[in-house]
């Protein structure tokens, strides 16, 4: 058993263990949200698939329409319109202009387009006061071609990804199954909210804080429930949690008499490490019991979300075969003190802001305390502070967001 790993072994190590899900499922396009491809996806169709004007105004030949001006327009003779599904089915002639409306195809013998801001309609006539050009035709296959793969295995699906299957003709999309992430509090004090709580009692904000960065990171979140510091309960958890790919468990891993998680395992499993030098989340251990894989958060609740998101988050991802990181790292200036540990990287909730100018810059989100769970919801991300040091204003560190895309200025540019 490793023991007291550094952060970028311990990742290695989950990383190693996280094995890709092979089952595929297939979810129709409008349940596709969030999920992640299981097979690269080819085009079924030209888009557009065939020529298509952008703008509405009339389909022409561009010989007809030289030297067209204002002064000196050029009378065509108006044959038929050609609206969007609706393509007009003749050849256009010499001296001839069809009727056209964005997105709708180009009748055969064009090669040009009028936009109607160019043309005043005189009965069957249509003066034109420009010449035609090409430049508002959207060739066949602009977008992309039949057979071009443009969504990749591992892809996670965004609402532009939808829309781009949609587009290539997909109606349903085979997806990696959701790895199914047990979730077990462990703890004689711990209370499910809405329960009377009783002295020294705690509410179990674990089990709901952990599910849902399991939701987030594209896993199932399954809740057990809790489990009593007994051993014969928590075994009987464990052995029932065989049909999981991963199960987390919150409390009974540090040095307590109660810690009955580490000696489960440590017993009838195989431990592959216990504790990392960070702070906070020193002290998670992850291994086997049985066949399931286990990780075990500490209590703490900003621990236990700490250490799910470091090493629980790549580990589903690893399993859903993302392409995309989970997580990414910004540099910000720092605007306060955090205080650093000794031996051991510190990981401190932060309140970053955006200054035109100065990019982005941290401060202290407020109590630090492992168990102050407030500043996990009024933070936006953690400010690794390397070992045996502390961090001043002025100084550049790098920032972990829990939310990269909640990260910039809110809204438009002003200009707009
Ligand atoms: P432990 O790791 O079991 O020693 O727990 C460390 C701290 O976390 C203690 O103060 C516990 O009361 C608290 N704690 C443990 N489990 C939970 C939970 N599910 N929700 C909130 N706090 C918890
Ligand atoms: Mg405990």
């Amino acid at each position: 058993m490793k023991t007291e790993i550094p952060v970028h072994e311990a990742l290695a190590i989950v990383r190693q263990h996280a094995k890709p899900l092979a089952e595929k499922e297939q979810v129709p396009l409008a349940r596709g949200l969030g999920r992640v491809l299981a097979e690269d996806l080819p085009a079924r169709c030209d888009h557009p698939d065939v020529a298509n004007t952008a703008v509405d105004g009339y389909a022409v030949r561009a010989a007809d329409t030289e030297g067209a001006s204002p002064a000196h327009p050029v009378a065509l003779r108006l044959v038929g319109e050609s609206p969007a599904g609706r393509p007009y089915e003749g050849k256009l002639g010499p001296g001839e202009a069809v009727a056209i409306f964005t997105g709708s195809p180009l009748p055969e013998g064009a090669d040009a387009v009028v936009a109607v801001e160019h043309t005043r309609r005189e009965g069957e006539r249509v003066l034109v006061f420009k010449p035609g050009s090409a430049k508002d035709i959207r060739p066949k296959g602009d977008d992309f071609n039949r057979g071009e793969v443009l969504l990749h295995k591992g892809d996670l699906l965004t609402p532009g990804r939808i829309g781009l299957a949609a587009a290539m003709g997909h109606a349903e999309v085979p997806v990696v199954r959701k790895p199914r992430v047990g979730i077990l509090s462990t703890g004689d004090e711990v209370v499910p909210p809405g329960e009377p709580l009783p002295p020294g009692g705690v509410y179990d904000s674990n089990s709901y804080a952990v599910a849902a960065l399991v939701a987030g990171a594209g896993g199932e979140p399954v809740i057990l429930g809790r489990a009593k510091d007994d051993r014969t309960e928590l075994k009987a958890q464990l052995a029932a949690a065989g049909e999981l790919d991963l199960l987390l468990t919150s409390g009974g891993v540090s040095m307590g008499e109660y810690d009955l998680v580490r000696r489960l395992l440590e017993e009838e499993g195989e431990i592959y490490f216990w504790k990392i030098l960070q702070r906070p989340g020193h002290p998670p251990i992850f291994g086997r019991y049985r066949n399931t894989l286990v990780f075990g958060l500490p209590g703490n609740p900003v621990s236990a979300m700490v250490v799910f998101f470091l090493y629980g988050r790549p580990m589903l991802f690893a399993m859903l075969g993302r392409n995309d990181p989970p997580y990414r790292r910004i540099r910000v200036r720092i605007e306060d003190f955090f205080k650093g540990a000794k031996g051991k990287v510190a990981f401190r909730r932060a309140a970053l802001e955006y200054r035109p100018g100065a990019g982005f810059v941290a401060r202290s989100a407020g109590n630090q305390s492992s168990g102050a769970i407030r500043t996990m919801a009024e933070g936006h991300a953690l400010v690794a502070v390397p070992p045996d040091r502390n961090l001043n204003p002025g100084d550049e560190a790098w920032a972990i967001p829990f939310d990269p895309e909640a990260l910039g200025a809110p809204g438009l540019p002003e200009a707009f």
